[in-house]
């Protein structure tokens, strides 16, 4: 089925315009492999009319009170409410993700743009005392043009609930959506048109080489803001260094730890696991706790039960409210998680449950592979130790709080991790001594608005959802008065 067959347009400077090559690139329904949509295919050139349109714009967004700028986008939230359920499936036949998850991308995304326009007048500074007829003044500068650029896993949400906060502050913002799955920003290209100033929402289509490049080397982009994969984030730093001095956040990968101690009821650490692997969105997602830990004492129950979970799983049309897991969004994608696949099979992992492809007509085009668990994983094995951003979950034993520990901080990410006990005390021990940035005791997955979210180590710098992320993207400009 076609969602979107006609010839979508970007935003840039106000204008809903093609492409200067004229050229588009097919977007893929990755449960069937059908066109659904065509997106501009921008270059360089059209960075340039983006980065122009977003200069002239800002200084006069910045010059408005805040409760104007605020004001705008609690309009954009309102319009993007209004056309909730058309932007859901788009965004459903566009990524895979399952319809019943991702309808809270639009409730966040909408949260998100209120939540930062209450934050509007937070953007103080502050006074230092100085000696004797003298004041020192702190305030807060917005970097003028932010860019973010965008994974496929949550297009509308990374788009626009992640760029709230580089608005409020006064920036006009370029964001790029993901090549796989641009589509729901053209829908958002047509509701920023309507409700915020020209030139201060800005999308440009296209590929990470062409148009992510040119906007991470482009002299009057200062301020970067990435979410995707730890190797983009690195060539992303890169080149930005590259091109001058910048100031460049980074989301990245997790390979990340749910810890399950002996006291853990075997039902309750089944459900967080399961939960933990966000299978409505093909574990696609960082924060997907794919690595889970579990005490030798509950071991064996509790495996039993996620492989029950786990198999029951239902596998088919994101669409359908029924279904619990979709396609992967790309082959690409489905290539790497079977690779993934097939390693852990031969490192002698012991499959649990799925470790295939579907079988059916309706899995005959597409993206399609099934839920996974693998248990007594080597630590060794690519498994346990990369990103899979796929459906496949990694359990190992331990005996003691120590040897969980370490296996849980031996990794190069550090982006979430759970824990799972009776024991608060022991709960909280284990959270001051885990390298990651978001920890959740015994509840998993959600994300909470006004708390900071974002990863230790390779999984990134920087901290979003929270105050914090306002702030990132201002500089501070001090004044000394003298009277
Ligand atoms: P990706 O790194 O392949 O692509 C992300 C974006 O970067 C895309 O828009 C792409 O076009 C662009 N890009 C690619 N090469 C570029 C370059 N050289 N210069 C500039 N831009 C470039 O990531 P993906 O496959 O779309 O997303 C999956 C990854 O994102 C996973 O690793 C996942 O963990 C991570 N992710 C992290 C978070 C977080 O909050 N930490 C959230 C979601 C996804």
């Amino acid at each position: 089925m076609a969602y979107i067959t006609s010839a979508n347009r970007m935003l840039i400077g106000g204008e809903l315009v093609n492409a200067k090559s004229s050229d588009f690139h097919e977007s893929l329904n990755p449960a069937n492999e059908e066109v659904i949509g065509l997106t501009p295919a921008a270059d360089q050139r059209d960075v340039d009319m983006a980065v122009e349109a977003a200069e002239r714009a800002w200084p006069i967004w910045w010059e408005k009170a805040p409760v104007e700028r605020a004001r705008a986008m609690r309009n954009f939230a309102q319009r993007i409410a209004e056309r909730g359920e058309e932007i859901l499936r788009v965004e459903v036949a566009d990524t895979g993700n399952t319809i019943v998850p991702t309808r809270n991308d639009i409730t966040v995304t909408v949260n998100a743009l209120n939540y930062f326009a209450g934050l509007a007048y937070e953007l103080k500074g502050a006074t230092v005392p100085g000696a004797g007829n003298a004041l020192h003044l702190s305030t807060h500068e917005p970097y003028g043009i932010v860019a973010r650029i965008t994974p496929f896993n949550h297009p509308l949400m990374f788009s626009v609930a992640r760029t709230a906060a580089a608005l409020v502050s006064g920036n006009a913002v370029i964001v790029k959506p993901p090549e796989t799955s641009p589509l729901s920003a053209m829908i958002l290209a047509e509701i920023a048109q309507k409700t915020l100033p020209a030139g201060i929402f800005n999308i440009v289509t296209g590929t990470g080489p062409q148009v992510g490049d040119a906007i991470v080397r482009h002299p009057k982009i200062k301020r970067i803001a990435f979410i995707g994969s730890a190797n983009t984030g690195r060539a992303i730093q890169r080149a930005a260094a590259e091109a001058g001095v910048k100031h460049v956040s980074l989301e990245l990968g997790g390979k990340n730890p749910l810890i399950a101690f002996a006291d853990a009821d075997p039902s309750k650490v089944a459900d967080l696991a399961v939960r933990g692997m966000n299978f409505g969105w093909q574990g696609q997602s960082c924060g997907s706790t794919s690595r889970l830990l579990l005490h030798a004492d509950i071991f064996d129950a509790t495996v039993e039960l996620i492989r029950s979970m786990v198999s029951r799983i239902k596998i088919g049309d994101p669409l359908d409210p029924e279904t619990g897991m979709g396609p992967m969004n790309s082959r690409m994608q489905l290539e790497r998680t079977l690779g993934f696949i097939s390693d852990a099979k031969q490192a002698g992992a012991n499959l649990i449950t799925g470790g295939g492809q579907p079988k059916g007509d309706i899995f005959k085009r597409g993206y399609w592979v099934e839920p996974t668990v693998f248990s007594d994983v080597p630590t060794s094995a690519r498994l346990w130790r990369d990103e899979v951003f796929g459906p496949v979950l990694s359990i190992v034993r331990w005996t003691d709080d120590e040897e969980a520990l370490r296996l849980a901080n031996d990794n190069e990410l550090g982006l979430t991790a759970g824990i799972v006990t009776n024991d608060i005390g022991k709960a909280m021990r284990m959270s001051k001594r885990l390298r990651t940035g978001y920890i959740w005791i015994n509840t998993i997955g959600s994300h909470y608005t006004g708390v900071p979210f974002g990863g230790m180590k390779g999984s990134g710098i920087g901290r979003e959802e929270s105050i914090e992320e306002m702030f990132s993207y201002t500089e501070t400009k001090s004044i000394n008065i003298q009277f």
